[in-house]
């Protein structure tokens, strides 16, 4: 079967720190729950529950408000502590509710009721989605709603659903153990996303190192009544990147004759989560995380509750074995770093780690040596360094190469100087936009 990879550039990452892929560990139900009311692209939600108030597991308690915003619910029953303003990396603030667990689950430890969703109207299961809170669980969290509202001007039929099982950064783990251990929500899942948006087709983009699991999400899918096929792609970062994915499913569509029209992208995280929404009836109450780095006693796959500190993560994996350089939520090369072990995990968090001093690197830039490693692995064809020397400058062709970077960080990532040459380029490219 041919394998579809992006032509040039990318980096291919090895990680002895990230946890095994065998299988998850089901984490300790956390006491303290701290519930951003943003865990979504857009604005906070409005709680709608107050103070001294008691909540059920799954209950609604910030109504989403405006464009890119979604509602959030309880992870856990309990009561309403505090509310309390959140302070994130980089100088913003979140606000949160505190709810200290208390009373009986109605969700956890019962038996699970199946609801019957096939008669439901696209209209109807796009509701539900917004309703439970839906976003997408690999990205910044962009609200489903808005997605399938974006894609009300494509012709229906014309539009391919490709399931991203792309494992270009190990510390993509987590994702992996979803598609393992919820294969038939995730193929369900991607049933009912095609339902509600008009999808002729889906397509399952998977990494060949993981052929077998492409062939297992093929094969369950065969008990649907919609076209579906494997393409299998490269496991060279960063191939799940939208555009290194598309540039490798049109080839795919040339070579196999298709029209595969517009392409919705969705990881095995948010998929298996519409289809707790709809079959389970059940927002998302929990999500796999991979805990490690070289400062984590022992690294592993948990499925923890939204709003677990991450200090507790820390401790049921046997604790830090020194103190770490760097803790951040995501991989070491696009995590955002966490100056608080309260902070907690939201919808969107996929890897928390803690790295010691060896595992970073230096941290003093120096001058460049022409090495020329930042253009050998630019996907899009750049010279980051040039880019980066005369970024100040007035001309205008620095700043059409500005706006081609997407911000992949493969030629800061081998920078020996250790230049920060792609945050450098990402936020000029952003102050011109
Ligand atoms: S210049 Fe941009 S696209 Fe090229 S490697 Fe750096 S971050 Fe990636
Ligand atoms: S990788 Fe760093 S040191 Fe090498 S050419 Fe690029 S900017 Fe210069």
């Amino acid at each position: 079967m041919k394998v579809y990879a992006f032509p040039r550039g990318g980096i291919t990452f090895e990680d002895p720190t990230v946890p095994p892929k065998d299988a998850s560990v089901v984490a300790f139900l956390p006491g303290i729950s701290v519930i951003p009311l943003a865990q979504h692209t857009g604005s906070k939600a409005q709680p709608v529950v107050s103070v001294g108030d008691y909540v059920k597991e799954g209950m609604l308690i910030g109504r989403g408000k405006g464009p890119l915003s979604a509602n959030v619910h309880a992870p856990v029953p309990g009561k309403v502590i505090r509310m309390v303003s959140w302070e994130m990396a980089g100088g913003t603030t979140n606000d949160a509710l505190v709810i200290r667990m208390e009373g009986s689950f109605e969700k956890l430890g019962k038996r699970e009721e199946r609801y019957p969703w096939e008669a439901l109207a696209p209209r109807d299961l796009q509701w539900l989605i917004a309703e439970y809170g839906i976003v997408e669980m690999e990205g910044e969290g962009c609200p489903l709603a808005d997605v399938l509202a974006s894609l009300g001007s494509v012709q229906e039929d014309s539009i391919t659903l490709v399931v991203r099982c792309v494992f270009d950064d190990p510390w993509l783990v987590a994702d992996y153990v979803v598609c393992q251990e919820r294969l038939k929500a995730v193929v369900e899942g991607s049933i009912i996303m095609s339902r509600a948006s008009g999808v002729s087709r889906i397509v399952y983009a998977v990494s060949h190192k993981e052929r077998n699991l492409g062939e297992l999400l093929l094969a369950e899918s065969k008990s649907w009544d919609i076209p579906a096929s494997l393409v299998l792609v490269g496991s060279r970062y960063p191939q799940r990147n939208r555009r290194e994915l598309e540039l490798v499913l049109r080839e795919y569509e040339k070579k196999e004759g298709l029209a595969l029209g517009a392409l919705l992208i969705q990881g095995p995280a948010t998929l298996a989560a519409i289809y707790d929404a709809i079959r389970l009836k059940k927002p998302i109450l929990d999500r796999y995380i991979a805990v490690g780095g070289s400062a984590v006693k022992t690294p592993q796959v948990m499925k923890v509750r939204i709003g677990t500190r991450i200090g507790d993560i820390f401790a049921e994996c046997g604790g830090l074995v020194k103190e770490p350089q760097r803790i951040a939520f995501g991989s070491p090369l696009l995590g955002r770093t966490v100056v608080d072990l309260d902070e907690p995990v939201i919808k969107t968090s996929y890897a928390v780690i803690a790295l010691l001093k060896g595992q970073i690197g230096g941290t003093v830039t120096r001058s460049c040596i022409s090495c020329g490693e930042c253009r050998t692995v630019c996907p899009v064809g750049l010279d980051p360094e040039a880019v980066f020397k005369q970024i100040n400058g007035p001309e205008q062709a620095v700043a059409d190469r500005v706006a081609e970077c997407h911000g992949c960080g493969c030629c800061e990532v081998v920078c020996p100087s250790r230049l920060p040459l792609s945050t450098t380029i990402v936020q000029a490219a952003s102050r011109r936009n």
